[in-house]
């Protein structure tokens, strides 16, 4: 069992009252690790590092190019340890070991792409009239809160603080407390690096605590959080008070629309991979299903003979399905698929699975859930598993009125050959990402990802995500 520690202003420090919190291998209960519990003193001392490194001229006078170099130096450390981490993030999130692959090479292309982004993030100049120079140039926000959800913990952490670091801003990283271990691994690499310290902070404890301590703390400048709408809102209330500007990546119940006229194999294969990697508890998970009715009983059929053919076990054996996080997680889900019994239909699944040695993980099977009424809660509310919902359409104009009909807007799949109908669709729908043909273009992280409506604002990922970090600055000068 590892004992983890926090590492504020350049040390390695157990929280204040030295408290710890046990960290579970979802895929079959046993405790691999401890955390501090930190608390609101302990996040203070972070807090107040990174402002003074903020403040510091050794900071200023790194150049960006070489703030570029020390991410590429970070891509090549997480390179080097690739399997580690990606055996690591199986351990701690219960995901499936390929899936743990994938988001160690997602965190690698972060820091790749922002570090060299580092030194490309140019400024304006404006004509104002004869005699002014006019220029505007991005400055760094400040001291940056990453609240870090349990999930796709090193991806998330990596896109956020990566863009962070590469524009010059200073970051305190409060690591979920359910899966901490690749965030410790990063700082590892970070305390290794040429940064001085205070630049990078990790922190650890309970979201109410820690959490909440972090987003509250007046000398933060800016806070990214990834994770529910409950705890997106308590996080934008109290950084409002400082009147401090957050980047929300909220949920979903993000659509899959698919068309009689679609690619089938290919729409099958988005479909069934969007609501079960991670097991369900992906933010933008395709949790619904909108089929045109003529095409329906077809294309059931079919995602049940895919459902049919997937494994579930633990994440190290790599199987297509791992565990739910933890047992509050599970009973979540378990309470949706109960409520299905009178809201729908179970079509398929909908049981929880004994997986032989690994009986104090929390299995479930994927499932269907039909004939369900368009505002219902299992056609509308955030399930976080792999449960996939069903709803029908006879048109284009139902399917897009179905596919807005949520409180969420993350990302939309559209499955049709007909390109005008598609295009038509994706001007048509309340989505930060639309897909056509397609279910995330292989993770994308040059496009930017966020939402609409109540899957929040301000876009994570690609280029645009530098202007989270960065605050604005018009300087006028008047030479005659
Ligand atoms: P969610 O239900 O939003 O997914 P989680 O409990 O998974 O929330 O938390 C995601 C991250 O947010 C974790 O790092 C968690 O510690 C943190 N968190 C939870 N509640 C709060 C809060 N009230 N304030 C700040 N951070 C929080």
């Amino acid at each position: 069992m590892k004992t983890i520690k926090m590492y504020i202003n350049g040390r390695w420090v157990p929280s204040i009252n030295e408290e710890t919190i046990e960290v579970t291998n979802p895929s079959n209960g046993e405790i691999i690790a401890t955390i501090p519990r930190g608390n609101a003193n302990d996040i203070d001392d972070a807090v107040k590092a990174a402002k003074e490194a903020f403040a510091s001229e050794a900071w200023r006078r790194v150049k960006p190019h070489e703030r570029g170099y020390l991410l590429f130096v970070m891509a090549e450390k997480i390179r080097e340890n690739r399997d580690e981490l990606a055996e690591l993030e199986t351990m701690d999130v219960g995901k499936p070991l390929a899936q743990g692959y994938a988001d160690i090479d997602a965190a690698i292309r972060y820091f790749e792409f922002y570090a060299g982004a580092a030194d490309k993030l140019m400024g304006d100049t404006i004509p104002i009239q004869d005699g002014i120079i006019d220029y505007v140039v991005r400055e760094p926000i400040g001291v940056t809160g990453h609240i870090i959800p349990w999930n796709y913990p090193i991806q998330i952490m990596s896109r956020s603080v990566a863009a962070a670091i590469a524009t010059g801003n200073t970051v305190v990283v409060k690591s979920a407390e359910d899966t901490p271990m690749t965030a410790f691994k990063l700082t590892e690499f970070f305390a290794e690096s040429d940064l001085s310290d205070g630049v990078f902070n990790h922190v650890t404890g309970y979201g109410y605590e820690a959490g909440a301590a972090l987003s509250s703390h007046s000398l933060m400048n800016h806070i990214t959080f990834t994770g529910s709408v409950e705890t997106g809102t308590a996080i934008m209330k109290s950084a409002a008070d400082n009147i401090v500007p957050v980047t929300l990546e909220l949920g979903g119940k993000s659509p899959n629309i698919v068309f009689s006229d679609c690619d089938v194999e290919k729409a099958i294969d988005g479909v069934v991979k969007a609501i079960t990697q991670n097991a369900g508890q992906t933010c933008s998970a395709g949790s619904r299903l909108l089929i045109e009715s003529t095409f329906k009983d077809t294309f059931i059929e079919k995602i049940i003979h895919r459902f049919k053919q997937l494994t579930i076990g633990p994440g190290l054996e790599n199987k297509d399905i791992g565990p739910i996080l933890n047992e509050t997680q599970f009973k979540r889900i378990q309470r949706y698929i109960e409520l299905a019994k009178t809201e729908g239909e179970i079509l398929f699944g909908g049981k929880e699975v004994v997986v032989e040695g690994s009986e104090n993980g929390f299995y479930i099977e994927p499932t269907i859930i039909d004939n369900l009424k368009p505002d219902s809660k299992l056609a509308q509310e955030e399930i976080f598993g792999p449960v996939l919902s069903i709803l029908t359409f006879d048109n284009e104009e139902e399917a897009l009125q179905l596919a807005n009909n949520t409180n969420y807007g993350l990302v939309t799949g559209i499955w049709s050959q007909d390109i005008s109908r598609a295009h038509y669709l994706a001007s048509r729908i309340d989505s930060g990402q639309v897909f056509i043909n397609n279910y995330g273009a292989g993770g994308g992280i040059q496009m930017p990802f966020g939402g609409y409506k109540k899957s929040g604002f301000g876009r994570e990922k690609g280029w645009m995500a530098l202007y989270n970090y960065t605050q604005v600055k018009n300087v006028a000068i008047q030479y005659r």
